[in-house]
């Protein structure tokens, strides 16, 4: 069964910001949303700094997003966790998946790539050894005559289901509509999808709340966690802000960060974008209990 609750496991939630510039409005409205799920639930709420892709990593911005959440009251439970300090977990799901026949060397190239799903030209042909172990004569994947460039997960063919707490009942065949999907470059860098999965099994999430552009990767997400014999966390996830073209607010569509020198306003336009009316706190520490409550009315 999916995350916490009657008889599960003690409720985990998190916030995993990319330390790609600071809090916008958009990441305020994820991370109040995932706080209040976890208060509500009366459980525990993780920072956790996804700072693995160290090209878009800003320096400092880690700091900047610590402080912005402290300034709002967005109080963490124990340490913050970095991504980058914790390869070596990576590695050994890696090890496993490795292992278990479930990721292959991949030798194509992104622009050779026709766009949409993966078109499976390096998976090895079905019954085929795992890598690395029995060689069979005449069975050499593609990948061994070209080199390696990235590490890609033989997903599982048909639909992948779940119920998203927002959203409702949610489906998509990631064989058909993603294919094997990539969660190593051959330059060592993790994909999100295998870390982010690692990490919520590792830490022991049980509820994921996060913004809705992170929907379609659910259902990746899902699979890798059953290969790896992880628990399947709930998901909710939340609408996403728009900018005046229609855009989702983004640092990549350079989102104004977040100004916390008047903390209410920002929690109350965050609580408004969550289609909540407006609260009637004239302070923060009056705006925290009655979020919770309501919210707890809605999603407890
Ligand atoms: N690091 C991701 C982001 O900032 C969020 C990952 C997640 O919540 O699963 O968009």
């Amino acid at each position: 069964m999916d995350g916490a609750g009657a008889g599960r496991r003690p409720y985990v939630g998190r916030f995993a910001p990319s330390p790609s510039g600071p809090l916008h409005a958009g990441s305020l409205v994820a991370a109040l949303a995932s706080y209040l799920d976890a208060r509500a639930h009366h459980g525990r709420w993780l920072l956790r700094i996804e700072d693995i892709d160290e090209p878009r990593t800003v320096p400092g911005a880690d700091r900047v997003i610590q402080g912005q959440l402290d300034a709002l009251g967005l109080r963490w439970d124990g340490e913050a966790a970095w991504q980058t300090q914790r390869h070596p977990l990576y590695e050994q799901a890696f090890v496993r998946l490795r292992a278990a026949g479930r990721v292959y060397g991949c030798a194509c190239v992104r622009r050779e790539l026709p766009p949409g799903p993966y078109p499976g030209t390096c998976r090895p042909p079905a019954g085929s050894p795992a890598p690395g172990t029995l060689a069979v004569p005449g069975m050499r994947p593609p990948a061994a005559r070209r080199p390696i460039r990235s590490w890609r997960f033989l997903v599982e063919p048909g639909l992948e289901t779940f119920t998203d707490r927002w959203l409702g009942p949610q489906s998509q065949d990631v064989a058909a509509e993603v294919g094997d999907f990539i969660v190593r470059r051959a330059d060592g860098l993790w994909a999100y999808q295998l870390v982010v999965v690692v990490d919520d099994g590792d830490q022991g999430v049980t509820d994921v709340v996060r913004g809705a552009d992170l929907l379609d990767s659910t259902a990746r997400q899902r699979q890798l966690a059953r290969a790896l014999g992880l628990p399947m966390p709930r998901v909710l996830h939340v609408p996403l802000i728009l900018d005046a073209a229609g855009r989702k607010l983004s640092k990549q569509n350079h989102a104004p960060a977040l100004d916390v020198s008047r903390p209410l306003d920002c929690l109350q336009s965050a609580w408004r974008a969550l289609g909540f009316a407006a609260l009637p706190a004239a302070t923060t520490q009056a705006f925290w209990p009655a979020a919770i409550a309501q919210w707890a009315r809605r999603f407890g």
